[in-house]
């Protein structure tokens, strides 16, 4: 059944009816707003910044080689996204070590820090003991380690809600963030409930971007490409991340996604303005800008973007959709968990898998003792197996995770 379903989704017919602007992936190629014939990049502007980029930027967050940042600088990338919270920091330093040299502004960096908000996850609002202080200490500590006086520019991560994108006093400390030339533009990033954030940010009058979580397996597409056509209309850049959809279908990594064919679905969205997927090989890399140079979606890639087998339908995505919560009688944050899941299985990226279930604060293994799982995953996935079997890392001691 949910075989049958996705199948439809993904379908020719499907894509193309959808009214939004995505509705000729056939000509997405032809609409795009200019070509650099020397490098057969594909550009697009991020909303009213007027800047032009290529489609595909580098994500650096599952990056640790300098020379592989190096050579999608001098193949023609650039915006590298970066975070404070990647390898602790170190992520920022290397990106910084690599364009010291470069002029300013041949190179894009985005950045953002969640040091100083209290985020709750489960409902996606920043609390009271928000400490803007402490953010923007981390915004200056960020600033630091890129060796830079300002980046171009600033996420507020984990908006999830109207309430949070409106959290006055982030809001107010993002705006006096770019008012003293530390940041060219703001904005948010979104894993849940991205529709709203996306057209909160809008409304804001102050957010001039939007980092989100899009690909082909999201279940709320219409939805997202209706509040992205609000924000485009409205001149904010939007990005895309989670492009690749978790990168495997399984856990053991027998079936890779075809993350060719899954990037330029997400790239058929003209309101997509440019991508970060994650990228920690020059194959990677190479792959991902290769795509720029046809970018149309055959009938057979999209085929390809069906589930493999029966037992693989779940992947390894999640949607950050919320609707286990309730069900769980011990209210565990498992979005958050299955995110690590996700880095892990997925990403093969274990730093960012434990940060991440650290996040979770999963105190007490509930699941150990519970019975029968009660919770029905949007994507059918068996939560409480996959709980037990990433819970694991956090018996790993921080040092073989390289923390320091
Ligand atoms: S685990 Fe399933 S139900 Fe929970 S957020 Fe993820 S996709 Fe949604
Ligand atoms: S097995 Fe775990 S996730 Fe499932 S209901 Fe029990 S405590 Fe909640």
């Amino acid at each position: 059944m949910q075989n049958r379903r996705r199948f439809l989704k993904n379908s020719l017919l499907a894509i193309t009816g959808t009214g939004m602007a995505r509705d000729s992936f056939a000509s997405a190629t032809s609409k795009l707003v200019s070509t650099d014939e020397g490098k057969k990049f594909v550009y697009r502007t991020l909303g009213k910044s007027n800047i032009k980029l290529p489609v595909v930027s580098m994500g650096t967050g599952n990056c640790d080689n300098p020379n592989l940042v190096r050579e999608a600088l001098d193949m023609g990338v650039k915006l590298l996204a970066t975070h404070e919270f990647y390898q602790q920091g170190n992520n920022e330093k290397m990106v910084g070590e690599v364009i010291k040299d470069r002029p300013r502004d041949s190179v894009l960096v985005l950045t953002g820090t969640g040091k100083g908000l209290e985020i709750d996850f489960k409902n996606g609002r920043f609390g009271p003991g928000t400490n803007t202080d402490v953010f923007v200490e981390s915004v200056n500590g960020s600033l630091e380690r890129l060796q830079m006086d300002h980046v171009d520019i600033l996420n507020v991560p984990f908006a999830g809600s109207r309430e949070a994108v409106f959290f006055e006093p982030v809001l107010k400390t993002m705006e006096m963030i770019k008012k003293q030339g530390k940041a060219r533009f703001i904005g948010i990033a979104s894993h849940n409930i991205e529709h709203e954030a996306i057209r909160a940010a809008a409304d804001t009058g102050v957010y001039d971007m939007v980092t989100i979580a899009y690909n082909f397996l999201k279940t709320n597409q219409q939805e997202m490409d209706e509040a992205m056509q609000y924000a485009a209309d409205k001149g904010l850049g939007i990005i895309g991340m989670k492009t690749m959809a978790g990168v495997y279908w399984d856990k053991e990594k027998k079936q890779p996604i075809n993350t060719r064919a899954a990037l330029k679905w997400v790239l058929q969205n003209e309101n997509i303005h440019t991508t970060i997927p994650d990228c920690s090989t020059f194959s990677e890399l190479h792959q991902d800008l290769d795509i720029m140079r046809d970018m149309v979606l055959t009938e057979e890639e999209l085929m390809d973007l069906n589930p493999p087998a029966v037992e693989a339908t779940s992947g390894l995505f999640c949607q950050q959709c919320n609707r286990c919560l309730s069900q769980c009688h011990e209210y565990i944050d498992i979005p958050t968990i299955m995110r690590g899941y996700m880095y892990a299985y997925g990403y093969r990226n274990l730093r960012l898998a434990r940060q991440t279930m650290d996040k979770a604060d999963l105190v007490h293994l509930y699941c150990k003792d519970c019975g029968e799982c009660q919770v029905k995953c949007t994507m059918g996935f068996n939560v409480r197996g996959r709980i037990l079997d990433i819970a694991r890392i956090q018996d790993i001691p921080e040092d073989i995770l390289h923390f320091s």
